[in-house]
């Protein structure tokens, strides 16, 4: 008899636990906010958004708080290029990456996605924006090796592209991905077919009178070239191919476009162990998956070794010419990893000359910014409560970012554990 009503009352204290748990506060803590630092501010976090940062921000009397003496606090991180699949979300999660942008996916789970970007309730996983299914020819990259009986739609001709765009949008698409890519940039004899030139326009032009952005994947200069003079948004990657003359430089500025990085998997082709050396960090190690640990220790074998300088040399060259530069590391691909492969992304930017701020506002405001993200990317007053709290001082030695010491995701801690296998 006494059994219902003392199972009512832990139904209460749990919901009150639950209800309490995305609220509290952060005294004395370096807080970068997204654009610069704060060297001293207290933070206070109310059901799932800061409510208030400031050196004199008032913490209101019973709310928990969390010492930030020798830490700082970022917002969650952003990273701008991964290709999303079962555990991915989670995986990126665990290490303070708290939004992905997916650039090609079959899965195209675009209803649960929005539902939870929107919503501010706990869960284990990052909120995504997607292209889902990207734009490309019959037999060309990235489905070139696709089983085969497995019917994905392709571009047949440039009269057919606004038709192909308006069935992306109308699945979901929160912008419109193609692929320019015959392999040229490899210097091996296999090539594969691509869209020609006045396809790459049309699919431009669909994708902009749909209101959306049009990133291209190129990984050589001329295909750049060629969806820059198209009117495209982005490119996907930064260009490995070659180092960019000034003539590229002085298109890219002309028409506005802003570029993902992805130099990680750029290291990883050129056969460099920067992912192998992430993967033994004790910092890492622990909170790896195994799909994490499989794909970070994944090889390349020296395809391209003249890609990684080539990349440095151009993501420097870029940045100093004031073209928007935003941090991607095309997770899941060999060397790579979602989640962490970010923070190595974040230490390639600062090799190429990016000051430790710049990199972190590259994953965080900027990409925010740019894709309308809504209150993310900053820590500030009214944001989500998607935050990074690490010991030391990531503004000064970008490492730092490594040195995970909790992570919220609207407002709630995340548990950093792996899943088991
Ligand atoms: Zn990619």
């Amino acid at each position: 008899m006494r059994l219902p009503g003392l199972v009512a009352i832990i139904f209460f204290c749990a919901a009150t636990a639950q209800a309490a748990n995305n609220s509290f506060a952060l005294a004395n803590v370096r807080v970068f906010n997204g654009d610069r630092t704060i060297p001293h501010a207290n933070v206070v976090v109310r059901a799932g958004r800061i409510v208030a940062v400031g050196p004199r921000a008032a913490i209101p009397a019973h709310l928990k708080i969390i010492d930030g003496r020798g830490k700082t606090l970022l917002p969650g991180l952003i990273d701008a290029h991964v290709h999303v699949g079962p555990g991915a979300q989670a995986d990126a999660l665990r290490f303070g990456v708290t939004t992905e942008l997916d650039m090609f996916d079959l899965s195209r789970n675009f209803k649960a996605w929005r539902a939870q970007r929107t919503s501010l309730r706990r869960t284990a996983e990052a909120d995504t924006w997607a292209a889902g299914l990207g734009v490309t020819v019959k037999g060309g990259a990235p489905l070139e090796n696709a089983p085969a009986g497995l019917h994905i739609p392709t571009l047949d001709s440039a009269s057919d592209a606004r038709k192909f765009v308006n069935a992306r949008v109308a699945e979901g698409s929160d912008y419109i991905k193609l692929f320019i890519e015959n392999l040229s940039e490899y210097r091996s004899k296999k090539t594969l077919p691509t869209l020609s030139p006045a396809e790459v326009c049309a699919v431009i032009a669909a994708a902009h009178a749909d209101h959306r952005m049009a990133i291209v994947h190129t990984q050589a200069e001329w295909a750049a070239r060629e969806a820059i003079k198209c009117g495209a948004n982005a490119l996907a990657h930064m260009i490995p191919d070659q180092v960019v003359g000034a003539r590229f430089i002085a298109l890219a500025r002309r028409h506005h476009i802003f570029v993902e990085t992805t130099d990680d998997v750029w290291a990883g082709v050129s056969g460099l162990d920067l992912a192998q050396k992430l993967a033994r960090d004790p910092r890492v190690a622990p909170y790896l998956s195994a799909a994490q640990k499989s794909t970070l220790l994944a090889t390349d074998k020296k395809l391209a070794p003249w890609f990684f300088p080539n990349v440095l040399a151009n993501t420097r060259a870029l940045h100093e010419a004031g073209i928007p530069i935003i941090a991607g590391t095309d997770s899941p691909n060999p060397a790579t990893a979602h989640g962490v492969a970010l923070h190595e992304e974040l230490q390639i930017l600062v090799e190429a000359g990016f000051t430790p701020q710049e990199a972190l506002h590259a994953a965080t405001a900027l990409p925010a910014a740019i894709f309308h993200l809504g209150r993310r990317g900053h820590v500030a007053a009214g944001y989500r409560a998607d935050l990074l709290l690490v010991d030391g001082d990531p503004t000064r030695n970008i490492a730092d970012t490594l040195s995970i010491d909790r992570i919220w995701m609207n407002g709630y801690p995340v548990n950093r554990m792996p899943p088991k296998t």
